[in-house]
């Protein structure tokens, strides 16, 4: 079975184990919903702790006896290449999937998603064929050797990733761990199951990879997820998510020291310098903090305005933000879609509820379009406090809504002091004219990424990942993809006589 069509007419799709689609052991299925209408799209596995179990063995028996880790570099990275011209020529099919079921406006799935997600499969691939063998010197020692490191798959990786961005997060954990020779298990977040699998049935169509190298499995993070981080035969766990559960997989993981890998949450400063120019920085900062209503782990969810530029900055701001439309994804004018389920919403209402007891001014109000057709959704329009202090809960605890928390200042330094006041430390934005200065500000910045004078923009050659709470490791470029291997170093001493060996004395001394 890979996906099969039921009596009225819903498609139920399978568990993808060993090369085989199938069915769940329990035989249950949930189903996937639009969050923009509510209407049920499929219905996906609801797999159990045996369906999980028998994903790791057949991952286990792939890395253990099948060709993929041994593969020479440079044939993975060709295989890979197709692997990603395949998923090409389903660009729109795989967009239209994102859109319907994540919630992404047609603009951003079309012109972000899916094309960026390729060009970092892409880049994956090309980084597959890498050299893994490095020559290091010997010097602590006199005799005679050859050093060298030789970079090996880690073996079967368990990821787990999260609904806000389904395919480009799927792409993130795959790519590197395929280039760099590893079995997987993926575990899509229940709400967005549909363009993973989407691209499993791609990729299983080309016959490309052994069976048992890529395997895909849905059901709760409860049952699945924490099966995954448990497991003995897994050797790494990868996940992103909420830093709450992160916390939960590490604690999960440590039962066997498993590798892990985390890209948590985030509360990301966005800092305007007084000489910020105010033309991209306006637009700039509503596409930091309002891209996908803000549910994005790196969303600058906290702007930083200075005195001098703040009353212009705002009616500005205010003013665009308010023109942002809320509609349903499909429509070409929609700026902002729904988010992702009613308990997001609910967090988010929740949320400025409580920046309005706290004290805060929302200068722009979120509320739930009284439109018939908006109705099934999960819509919110966008909210835009001021007055905030650092220490609120708006301005320290993570959304994942369109709520901007702004602060005023008056000095850099105790702006910066502030943006590094939170546990968290994954991305910030600095907005200057003078790039020197701003290349100093972000130097001060405890994050993993700072974006000067642009946000959100993620190359595949640069890492991705968090400082303090917000993870642990990168993910892409070169760091992403090391990742994901061991590290072996070889030392063939190449002398042949007793002499050369003196530490050998310290065990068997030579009387003579
Ligand atoms: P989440 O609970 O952290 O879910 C992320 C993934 O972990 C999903 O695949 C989920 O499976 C799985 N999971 C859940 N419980 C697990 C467990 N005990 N062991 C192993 N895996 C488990 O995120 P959420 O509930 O969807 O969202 C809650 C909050 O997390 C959001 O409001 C936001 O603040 C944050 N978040 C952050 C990111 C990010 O990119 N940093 C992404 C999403 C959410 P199920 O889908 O089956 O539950
Ligand atoms: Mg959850």
């Amino acid at each position: 079975m890979m996906t099969n069509e039921q009596p009225d007419g819903a498609i139920h799709h399978g568990l993808y184990i060993g090369g085989q689609w199938r069915a769940g052991h329990a035989e249950q299925y949930e189903p996937v919903y639009n969050p923009a209408t509510s209407e049920i799209l499929a219905y996906v596995v609801k797999a159990d702790v045996e369906d999980t179990r028998e994903a790791i063995r057949a991952a286990r028996q792939a890395f253990d006896e099948g060709p993929w880790p041994q593969m020479a570099p440079g044939e993975r990275s060709r295989i890979l290449h197709k692997v990603v011209d395949a998923l090409q020529e389903h660009e729109e099919e795989l967009a239209d999937l994102e859109m319907n079921n994540g919630g992404c406006t047609w603009r951003k799935a079309h012109l972000m998603d899916i094309p960026v997600g390729l060009l970092h499969f892409r880049h994956f691939a090309k980084l597959a064929g890498f050299e893994p063998l490095e020559p290091v010197p010997q010097i602590t020692f006199p005799s005679l050797s050859y050093n060298f490191v030789q970079r090996e798959p880690i073996g079967v990786c368990g990821q787990i990733i999260p609904w806000n961005f389904p395919f480009m997060m799927a792409v993130w954990k795959i790519a590197p761990a395929l280039a760099a020779g590893n079995t997987i298990v993926l575990k899509p977040a229940s709400l967005t199951p549909l363009s993973a699998l989407r691209m499993f049935e791609i990729i299983a169509e080309t016959d490309l990879l052994p069976p048992g190298v890529l395997n895909l499995i849905t059901g709760p993070g409860a049952t699945v997820g924490s099966e995954l981080a448990q497991n003995p035969l897994v050797d790494k766990i990868a996940f992103t998510g909420s830093t709450e559960v992160g916390r939960e997989v590490m604690r999960q993981a440590a039962g066997t020291i498993k590798k892990v890998t985390l890209e948590l949450g985030g509360k990301s400063p966005n800092l305007l310098l007084d000489d910020a120019e105010l033309d991209i920085a306006v637009d700039g900062s509503l596409w930091a903090t309002f891209m996908h209503n803000g549910q994005a782990c790196e969303s600058g969810s906290r702007l930083f305005v200075p005195d001098s530029l703040y009353d212009e900055f705002m009616a500005r701001l205010i003013d665009r933000a308010s023109k942002l439309v809320v509609g349903l994804p499909a429509d070409g004018f929609t700026d902002l879609g729904p988010m992702i389920s009613r308990s997001q919403l609910e967090r988010t209402e929740s949320y400025i509820q409580i920046g309005i007891e706290e004290g805060a001014t929302p200068v722009l109000l979120g509320r739930r379009p009284d439109v018939p057709e908006l109705a099934n959704g999960h819509f919110i329009s966008p909210t835009i406090f001021t007055d905030v202090r650092n220490d609120m809960r708006i301005a320290q605890e993570e959304i994942f809504g369109p709520v901007l928390a702004v602060i005023k200042y008056d000095r850099l330094e105790e702006a910066i002091r502030m943006a590094n006041d939170t546990i968290y430390g994954l991305a910030a934005g600095v907005w200057s004219a003078d790039v020197e200065k701003a290349v100093k500000v972000a130097t001060g910045l405890r994050a993993g990424t700072v974006w000067i004078n642009d946000y959100h923009i993620i190359s595949a050659e640069a890492p991705f990942g968090g400082y303090k709470q917000s993870g642990i490791g990168r993910e892409l470029g070169t760091w992403g993809l090391m990742e994901y291997t061991e590290v072996k170093h070889i030392h063939a001493d190449l002398s042949r006589t007793r002499d050369a060996r003196f530490w050998y004395d310290i065990l068997t001394p030579r009387l003579d």
